[in-house]
């Protein structure tokens, strides 16, 4: 058993070792390359004094960056026990800086993980695509703001990481950018290619960064935020007045807001969508 991180054996054998070939309904695409994995843990700025949050830790290529690059504590969470095996050896040779949680991410009850931990939590993960984006709306949907955690900083495929920051009259504008830019900061950091994963994914990824704003964009009922952004974009080349009928009242709600009926959901910006969902909630 390995027990200093320079005799950790290279993940090509750790894979090896412990049977952990790929599977795609787990949404399995490794990094084995240390310099790549290396360069992402950085791109979380700086680690030590914090706890780092990890999904799907599998083999730990990232893990093992993460607490090389000095993370006080790495929490990871990984669905798949076949990674078990592989993940005790990195705790172990990283004196026990690591915690697995064998566990679903989607079911993790993060506030009353970390909510009384003291040190930031910055969450650093090559996701599974499956439940990427799923991931990152449960945490940007947070009754309470600022969010558990300091930052974010995830692998997306690219079209995804694309909704993430596009701006009014981008074709990739809609839902998602809206929920991520009405109370949070997020940018593109750099692309990885197909190559650098085992198996290759289809497409290429990019590396995201997400930092909580302190305070939102404007004011707005989470729920009707999503309720007016819904119905928007539900059908976005139509005039809001067409595609707000489905919440009824489509004029009287427009006025409200200030907003010509004529728009368009994609032309719009964040705060219209937030003066539509103020509208909205005082209405019912
Ligand atoms: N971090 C590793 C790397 O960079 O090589 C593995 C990344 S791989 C894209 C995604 C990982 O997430 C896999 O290890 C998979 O088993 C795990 N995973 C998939 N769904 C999960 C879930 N719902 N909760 C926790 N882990 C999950």
């Amino acid at each position: 058993m390995s027990s200093t991180p320079d005799s950790l054996p290279p993940l090509r054998e750790v894979i090896a070792t412990y049977g952990l070939g790929a599977r795609k309904s787990l949404g399995q695409n490794f990094l084995l390359d240390l310099n790549l994995t290396g360069r992402i843990a950085r791109a979380a700025g700086d680690l030590a004094g914090c706890t780092v949050y990890e999904v799907g830790p599998g083999p730990g290529g990232l893990t093992r960056a993460l607490l090389a690059e000095g993370a006080s504590r790495v929490v990871a969470v990984e669905r798949d026990e076949r990674c078990l095996a592989a993940l005790a050896d990195v705790a172990a040779a990283f004196a026990n800086r690591l915690e697995v949680i064998p566990a679903d991410a989607l079911e993790m009850d993060e506030l009353a993980l970390f909510g009384t931990s003291g040190l930031p939590v910055k969450v650093v993960a090559n996701l599974p695509y499956n439940v990427g984006t799923a991931l990152l709306i449960k945490w940007l949907r947070l009754p309470v703001w600022p969010p558990w955690w300091a930052s974010l900083t995830l692998m997306f495929q690219r079209e995804v990481a694309l909704r993430l920051v596009a701006r009014p009259s981008d074709p990739d504008y809609g839902r998602l950018s809206i929920l991520t830019q009405w109370r949070a900061r997020p940018r593109l950091l750099f692309d990885v290619s197909p190559k650098a994963f085992v198996p290759p994914p289809k497409v290429t990824s990019t590396i995201v960064s997400i930092t909580p704003l302190d305070r939102p964009v404007a004011e707005a009922p989470l729920e009707a935020l999503e309720q007016v952004t819904a119905a928007a974009f539900n059908q976005r080349r139509k005039m809001l007045r067409a595609s707000l009928r489905s919440l009824g009242d489509p004029d009287t709600l427009l006025a409200t807001a200030g907003i010509e009926p004529t728009a368009r959901p994609e032309d719009l910006p964040v705060a219209a969508f937030c003066a539509l969902a103020r509208a909205l909630a005082a209405r019912t």
